[in-house]
């Protein structure tokens, strides 16, 4: 039963072979069973599942309710849930129950779906690899020894996993793709604005951007159904109409042009990778598609770009954790500047410090031109590449990350290291354009992600796309051995 798709459980619970309760139920125990060895949530709402779950099952019997109605799914840590702890994987936020609703949440349970829980996450967005989080490193349900990416390692592990049919995760630099690709799922970071970021506790603003992760292209359409379309209460939402991301799945490839970006072979490139990558763009060939090499030459620079305005932004955002408001208060301050310094001291990770530090240090006077304002011209750069390059090509196609998933604890004292993780990721949120990771096979016996990036609003054609190719493969139906059998 957890490893079936949204739309078999939906005829499943409309015909009421299952109700959405037993469903919950079964989802909830093997969390209770396997989540000790994954630590992919740090709350799980059991309480609020099995009420949603009667809500919907009583919207089903009356024939109501949507696809997503009654199916168990996992939120990110990091959208507030009204009446459900929300941490963003930090000491700072340990004791914050929002008393509000993030939009995307609050469409997901309007389309009737049950949230199992929050899931576990690097703290304030900020990592390759879960391990920042306060509550513990997750671990990467193909091998335990291994990450899971990130920074939504936990969603994407309690999908992996079978611990949730569906999550949602946020992308400022390649965290719903990383992840995804790491534990053999499927991944969509949409563009800049479609999704509302209402109610998403903030990284770096001009960059963030939640979205599905899933099994497969055709269950993260479903949660984009629900998930995309223009907030009022989000002053970067996309004032345009949401498509159906549903009609043209099976829509034929025949035609597509897909560029490979030369650069996202180069050196650095792990060889095994890079072969799974150039098997997938071969199957495509098979599905009617031509093929060409393009260029984005700047590549190369957006991990500077991307390392100084995110920081900068989240330099910003978390200005307002200081112990007074919400969240985290040292004990016993002396006095104000004494509780505003040791409450950030204790509250955030060292990771979040780092980059509070780099942040404050490219925006203050003197410095911002030299830092900021550079790298938002490279950023403009960036942009121009892509609108260039999808001027000759439909999608384009390369790796999401240079390696399969490493080992815990291996990149931990190597900062370069772990950004060097995310040269193939970082240009498309710098762009604002729409990209998945779609499972393409292993390397290792780790699974490796096809990266599809596309132009701006192209959700509908990079979930066709990607459907397609999984009509014809396998890749993102294997279980991992440690999900079976339980
Ligand atoms: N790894 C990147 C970072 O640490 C991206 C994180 C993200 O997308 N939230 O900033």
């Amino acid at each position: 039963m957890f490893e079936q798709s949204i739309a078999t459980l939906a005829k499943k619970l409309r015909n009421k072979d299952i109700s959405s309760v037993e469903l919950t139920r079964l989802f909830l125990a093997r969390i209770a069973k396997l989540d000790p060895q994954l630590n992919s949530f740090i709350t799980v709402s059991e309480e609020r599942a099995l009420e949603q779950a009667a809500t919907a099952d009583a919207l089903l019997q009356s024939g109501k309710g949507t696809s997503l109605t009654g199916i168990p799914v996992a939120h990110k840590d990091l959208f507030c849930t009204e009446g459900t702890l929300t941490t963003c994987g930090s000491k700072m936020l340990h004791n914050f129950v929002p008393p509000y609703e993030s939009t995307v949440t609050s469409r997901i349970q309007q389309a009737g779906a049950v949230m199992l829980g929050k899931t576990n996450m690097d703290e304030f967005a900020m990592g390759s690899s879960n391990e920042n989080s306060f509550y513990g490193a997750v671990k990467n349900p193909w091998n335990l020894n291994m990450v899971p990416g990130g920074s939504s390692g936990g969603s994407a592990a309690a999908v992996a996993a079978g611990l949730a049919v569906a999550a949602t995760g946020t992308d400022t630099g390649g965290s719903i793709r990383q992840p995804a690709s790491f534990c053999g799922i499927t991944g969509l970071k949409p563009t800049y604005g479609r999704v509302s970021r209402f109610g998403m506790i903030a990284y770096a603003s001009s960059l963030d951007q939640g979205g599905p992760m899933a099994k497969s292209a055709e269950d993260c359409a479903h949660l984009m159904q629900a998930m995309a379309g223009f907030d009022e209460k989000d002053s970067t939402s996309a004032d345009k109409p949401a498509d159906d991301y549903l009609a043209n799945l099976n829509a034929p490839l025949t035609g597509l042009k897909i560029g490979l970006p030369k650069e996202y072979f180069g050196d650095g490139l792990d060889p095994k990778v890079a072969d799974v990558i150039m098997s997938a763009v071969k199957e495509f060939e098979k599905l009617g598609a031509t093929v060409k090499e393009i260029s984005l030459p700047n590549l190369q620079l957006s991990i500077p770009s991307y390392y100084v305005i995110a920081p900068s932004e989240a330099s910003s955002n978390l200005s307002r954790f200081d112990g007074v408001r919400f969240g985290h208060r040292c004990d016993n301050p002396k006095d104000l500047l004494d509780m505003y310094m040791r409450s950030r001291a204790e509250g955030f990770g060292t990771e979040v410090q780092k980059r509070i530090m780099i942040g404050t240090y490219a925006l203050s006077e003197g410095y911002y031109d030299a830092y900021y304002l550079k790298a938002q011209k490279i950023r403009r750069l960036i942009k121009e590449d892509f609108v260039k390059a999808l001027e000759e090509v439909d999608v384009i196609m390369g790796p999401v990350a240079p390696t399969t998933a490493f080992g815990l604890g291996s990149k931990t004292n190597d900062p370069v290291a772990m950004y060097l993780e995310d040269i193939y990721t970082l240009s498309v949120n710098l762009a604002g354009i729409p990209a998945m990771s779609v499972p393409a096979g292993f390397a290792d016996g780790m699974p490796v992600g096809l990266q599809i990036m596309g132009n701006y609003f192209a959700e509908a054609k990079l979930l066709n796309v990607a459907h397609q190719y999984q009509q014809h493969t396998d890749w993102h139906l294997q279980t991992p051995n440690m999900a079976k059998g339980a």
